[in-house]
């Protein structure tokens, strides 16, 4: 069991409080349209989880890996797709900008990103670089006291309404000679060129980007050209850790909802809960969850200590998002024909939670990570 701190109970009950009343109630009306909430995301401003990670001095609330990963569990059990927007946010753009920007760039940038006032997201991904991530090939060249881009990203979280976003591109020869940039909406050349329709996660909009001579002042490259693979790194862990969060809160769902329509539903005169098969399927749900959370949380401490293996972040995104994936079929299979309609909530749930597989790196490369770091 997880002991919580006085400071984590109470963020606890705020963010549940929060999620049942500003989350829970849209979630299915978000994937249905295709939409997202946006009036829960200017509430979390003034809930100051916007900057969670961020100091005090640039506007946030500074808290470490637990909490921010608490709030995404929290906030994934009620609406995974408007958590996972958040975490594309807070941790993808606000944090990585904590980290890795300079001072000056944190003060123009962080307060309008915390407030609320503008949102953030984080382009890496391209139409042929997704897990080769160092294989993009949008450019960036310098000219005068501009960069020019040119290239296309794409599958960005938030991209469809970001008002400033952290781009990579390459700036040289090299495999690693890759920069990072922060790009405002209205830079001339930047365009969204189409908002891509989902499978889940449909209440977090996702967008491919297309910058066409896109002009970027050169003070808003983060850190020195050719830098972007350290800024990718410092981050990483972090996000792995934190994403894991919102499979922990999709698997809570899955299990919480099947596991009352077992205890409601009647077959052959009996409540489903009684019978041996179904009891193992809610029995395993339960158990891998909890090993979840005592991976997840234990890494997130251990990242707030100071340990930065890689090792900790892929193995939290592993296990737990193949634990979501499987928790929403096997609450599928408990509510038989009803967990396939749309009226029951539990194929959202699966169909969110499959995503947790392949964003942020896919179970592949997370594995791929792990084996590694076991010869170091
Ligand atoms: C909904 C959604 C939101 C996203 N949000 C963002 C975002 O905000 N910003 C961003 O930059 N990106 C984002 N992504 C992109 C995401 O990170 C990539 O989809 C992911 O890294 C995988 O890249 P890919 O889709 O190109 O798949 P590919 O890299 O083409 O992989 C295809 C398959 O091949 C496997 N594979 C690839 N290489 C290897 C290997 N070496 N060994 C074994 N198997 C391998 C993969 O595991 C996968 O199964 C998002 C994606 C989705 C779907």
């Amino acid at each position: 069991m997880i002991q919580w701190t006085s400071e984590q109970l109470l963020l606890k009950k705020t963010v549940e409080d929060f999620a049942k009343k500003e989350l829970l109630p849209k979630a299915e009306e978000i994937d249905e349209k295709e939409t997202w909430n946006e009036e829960a995301f200017k509430k979390m401003a003034d809930l100051g989880l916007l900057g969670i990670t961020v100091p005090e001095e640039f506007g946030g609330i500074n808290l470490g890996a637990v909490e921010a990963t608490l709030v995404m569990d929290i906030l994934g059990e009620a609406c995974a797709s408007t958590t996972l927007s958040y975490l594309a946010h807070s941790i993808l753009t606000v944090s990585n900008l904590c980290v890795n920007a300079s001072a000056e760039q944190k003060k123009r940038y962080l307060p309008k990103l915390i407030s609320g006032e503008w949102v953030g997201a984080m382009a890496m991904t391209e139409p042929g670089a997704g897990s080769d991530a160092l294989g993009m090939q949008t450019k960036a060249e310098k000219k005068g006291n501009k960069y020019i881009l040119n290239g296309s990203k794409t599958y960005i979280t938030n991209g469809c309404y970001a008002d400033a976003l952290v781009v990579y591109a390459r700036t040289g020869q090299g495999k690693k000679d890759i920069s990072t940039f922060i790009v405002e909406k209205n830079f001339p050349g930047f365009r969204v060129s189409k908002k891509l329709k989902k499978m889940g996660m449909k209440g977090s909009p996702t967008a491919e980007l297309s910058f066409d001579n896109c002009e970027v002042p050169i003070e808003n490259l983060i850190g020195k050209e050719n830098e972007s693979v350290a800024h990718m790194m410092n981050n990483l862990n972090l996000e792995r850790i934190t994403i894991s969060g919102i499979s922990l809160g999709i698997a809570k769902a899955c299990l919480d909802y099947s596991t009352r329509y077992a205890g409601e539903r009647t077959q052959f005169g009996t409540p489903l809960k009684e019978f041996q098969m179904v009891q193992e399927r809610l029995a395993e749900m339960a158990t891998q969850l909890a090993a979840g959370k005592a991976l997840v949380y234990s890494s997130a401490q251990a990242f707030d200590r100071g340990q930065r293996s890689m090792r900790l972040g892929a193995q939290c995104k592993l296990f737990t998002a193949q634990m979501a994936t499987q928790a929403g079929l096997d609450a599928i299979q408990i509510l038989g024909g009803y967990g396939y309609m749309r009226e029951y909530p539990v194929e959202r749930f699966m169909r969110d939670a499959k995503l947790m597989e392949i964003g942020a790196g896919t179970n592949e490369v997370m594995r791929i990570i792990i084996s590694r770091e076991l010869y170091k």
